[in-house]
């Protein structure tokens, strides 16, 4: 079969379907200058994500019967091949406050675990980044996976600093969303990115936040009443 790799063709023997077999057997033996990543080969690292025919799919656990292209995540800088530079996303995390800042001494729960355990399941394989048309338009977006990250944290019973968490998303964050849909579909983890954003959006409203799109009487995120008294309860929507 005729795979196509960054551009270029090679013929693979039809027996090798597996996208990290046949980028290493590549290596091995027609092109020993290609670059890829990979680690765990197991699905769990997500280092090893990729375009294989136009959507985003971790190489270790995707399998082909046939023509292929193969192609670095998009909206990301190549550093070589299929290799690319995520590290501007971590910036992303940082801006969300995606971690935990001020941490209480609540005793955890079942319950609690169980509210934030599928986003906890992000593997960092930035696919969700790859597919986002937002980035096309505005690069400052925070972007999927910074934000189910953030919709993990404003839910985690251990963090008392939940209201910077939602002020820290309101900025090209949650209203730049168009709720497409697309970083959803291509989520190795099944986490509902799309989902978790529509949540924070109604979290943020009940907190009275605004829609810049639908606010009259706000010019600029700068515009929020301080004073607001922001009596935040994670578990009201
Ligand atoms: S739903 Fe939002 S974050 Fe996800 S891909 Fe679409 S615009 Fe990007
Ligand atoms: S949210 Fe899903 S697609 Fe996005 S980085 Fe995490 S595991 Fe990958």
């Amino acid at each position: 079969m005729k795979i196509i790799v960054c551009e270029k063709e090679y013929s693979i023997d039809e027996k090798v379907t597996n996208i990290l077999d046949i980028l290493t057997y590549i290596k091995i033996n027609l092109n020993n200058s290609l670059a890829f990543r990979y680690g765990c080969k197991s699905g769990v690292c997500g280092s090893c994500a990729v375009v294989v025919n136009g959507v985003e799919k971790l190489a270790c656990v995707e399998n082909i019967d046939g023509n292929t292209t193969i192609k670095p995540l998009r909206r990301l800088p190549s550093i070589k091949d299929l290799v690319i530079d995520s590290s501007n996303i971590k910036n992303k995390l940082m801006q969300a406050e995606a971690f935990l800042k001020e941490k209480s001494n609540e005793k955890i729960t079942q319950e609690n675990i169980d509210k934030i355990d599928l986003q906890s399941n992000c593997i960092l394989c930035n696919s969700c980044y790859s597919s986002c048309p937002v980035f096309d338009i505005n690069p400052d977006f925070i972007g999927p996976f910074a934000l189910t990250r953030a919709y993990r944290y404003l839910n985690d019973a251990k963090e008392l600093d939940s209201k910077n968490k939602l002020d820290a998303i309101q900025k090209t964050g949650i209203w730049d969303c168009t709720l497409c849909g697309a970083c959803s579909l291509v989520c190795p983890q099944n986490i509902d990115i799309k989902m978790d954003i529509m949540n924070l959006q109604n979290m943020s409203i009940q907190n009275g936040y605004e829609n810049p799109a639908f606010s009259s009487s706000v010019d600029t995120f700068g515009g929020f009443d301080s004073n607001i008294n922001f009596g935040f309860n994670p578990n009201g929507f």
